[in-house]
């Protein structure tokens, strides 16, 4: 069934080696329209041979790949971004009708895709070692190389950015890879790898191999031609890979999940607080790994911004994708019925329900932007990740009781402080167990700015000129400068 702005392929195969290709095992899954439950296409499902094949293939084109000039990757993975601009409006229809994302957000996502792939391709040719200092006797020196084969399973929530996140950095660092997108949402992920090769980047230097966690998911990971593996995606699954990696000493960057807390402070412009809030949660209907699943807010002013912040959420649109309400769908059934367990165990737990918590009389896996208040820091719904439209809602008396509450999850992805006082400001962006904070604002990362998880939110940074360690090794080069002659012994 095609959506406006897009017409779909009845199946897609895997991306193997700059072409698509049927899965080898001939079988393939619908992937279907969340704002309406129906099949939009079929893609395949690919096999541990068909992994083993894009790896093999990945590491001959990458043994070519580290040798193109630098300025030249650069060029080419620019490239991938003007392809990107050129059709982003295709991009974004497929997005949003895959993924359930209401249109301008699905836009949004594309236009930061773009920036990946403008923005590393411009660090291309700037990948520096330095020069070591150690005496008249040795010149030494380091040098960054690419590890060779860049293996990359991204999750649901944003999979064209996230493609373009993990591969941008990847490629100019000069490496290949292998991308293994989540089931639900594989199809922006096929259409960047069709641009990619046609941006000209070389036959088997970008590889999708689709298909679920297991076996395909899982035979990537467990590759022994794997030379890194970047994952995106929940806590558990983080865990199994970093154990499967282990077993062939394989580094990992692990970007995970969040239970994220903003802190506001009575000083703060609380009609201004209501906007970051609500946009903060209720983005992608709370399918994003930084939203701001916590709201921790001083006594005094409780009723006053909760009315706010219930007053926008009972005015939101919602609706398909397409329409670009302000709220679109949950993407599958199995996680709408999650949401709604995680709104049940709110409610047993004593939470106050302040709106929301249904889902729309309507095909499609729609659920009400949802807000309880009264949550204390036991209940699952505050230490657990829902992943969906809700809002906890904690009131605190003073600084040090906010940071305890804040800091006592096992995740630490982002947080942010909403208050006038710049002292303050400091204080807590200081105290605050994450790796990012947001001060009066929420979501204020950009392609330039490392992002990545303290405590049990993951291993390393993506974004910004951090990534790129991600994808290089260091080699450190001693050239003995001793003559020959004078070296030998009794000379
Ligand atoms: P998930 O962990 O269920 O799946 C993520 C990916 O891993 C999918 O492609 C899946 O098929 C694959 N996978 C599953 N089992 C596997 C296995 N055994 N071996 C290899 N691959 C396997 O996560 P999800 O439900 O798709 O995404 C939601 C999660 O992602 C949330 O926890 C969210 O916070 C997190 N997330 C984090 C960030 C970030 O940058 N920190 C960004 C987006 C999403």
């Amino acid at each position: 069934m095609d959506q406006p702005g897009v017409s779909f392929e009845d199946e897609y195969g895997l991306h193997i080696d700059g072409r698509f290709t049927p899965p080898s095992g001939g079988e393939y899954q619908p992937t279907r329209d969340p704002a309406t439950g129906e099949p939009i296409a079929s893609v395949a499902v690919g096999t541990v041979e068909d992994v083993d094949r894009a790896v093999s293939v990945a590491r001959e084109a990458a043994a070519e790949w580290r040798d193109v000039p630098p300025d030249e990757r650069g060029r080419l993975v620019h490239r991938v971004g003007e392809l990107v601009d050129d059709n982003a409006e295709e991009l974004a229809a497929i997005e949003s009708a895959d993924q359930g994302k209401p249109l301008s957000q699905a836009r949004s996502d594309v236009a930061g895709a773009r920036r990946y792939f403008e923005y590393y391709a411009g660090a291309a040719d700037k990948l520096e070692g330095r020069s070591v200092p150690v005496g008249p006797d040795q010149v030494d020196f380091t040098v960054r190389e690419p590890y060779g084969v860049s293996a990359q399973v991204t999750p649901w929530n944003f999979p064209g950015n996230l493609f373009a996140r993990g591969v941008a950095p990847a490629l100019v660092a000069g490496n290949a890879v292998v991308v293994k997108p989540a089931p639900q949402t594989a199809l922006s992920t096929l259409r960047l790898a069709a641009l990619c090769a046609e941006a000209g980047l070389p036959d088997g230097v970008v590889n999708v191999v689709t298909g679920f966690g297991d076996p395909t998911g899982e035979a990537l990971v467990s590759h022994e031609n794997v030379d890194t593996i970047t994952f995106t995606g929940s806590v558990e699954t983080g865990q199994h890979i970093m154990k499967r990696a282990a077993e062939t000493i394989t580094p990992v960057t692990l970007e995970l999940g969040g239970k994220n807390p903003a802190i506001v402070f009575p000083d703060a412009d609380l009609d201004a607080v209501a906007d970051h809030i609500t946009t903060g949660i209720f983005t992608n209907a709370g399918q994003v790994c930084s939203a701001v699943d916590r709201l921790l807010v001083h006594e005094s002013i409780h009723d006053e911004l909760l009315d706010r912040i219930v007053r926008i959420a009972e005015g939101y649109e919602i609706g398909p994708g397409w329409n670009d309400p302000d709220l679109g769908p949950l993407v599958s059934e199995e996680h709408l019925e999650r949401v709604h367990e995680y709104i049940d165990v709110g409610r047993e737990a004593g939470a106050t329900l302040v709106t929301g918590g249904a889902s729309l009389d309507r095909p499609g896996y729609f659920i009400e932007p949802t807000v309880f208040t009264d949550v204390t820091p036991e209940m699952r719904i505050a230490r657990e990740e829902i992943f969906g439209p809700v809002l906890s809602v904690f009131r605190f008396t003073d600084e040090r009781e906010a940071i305890a509450l804040a800091n006592g999850v096992e995740y630490g992805l982002a947080a942010g402080v909403f208050t006038s006082e710049i002292t303050r400001a400091h204080r807590m962006s200081r105290d605050l167990e994450a790796g990012t904070v947001y001060v009066n604002a929420w979501f204020g990362e950009t392609n330039q700015t490392p992002f990545g998880g303290y405590k049990r939110s993951g291993i390393g940074r993506e974004k910004g000129l951090e990534a790129l360690d991600s994808y290089l090794q260091t080699k450190n080069i001693a050239i003995g400068l001793e003559d020959e002659a004078d070296s030998l012994p009794g000379a």
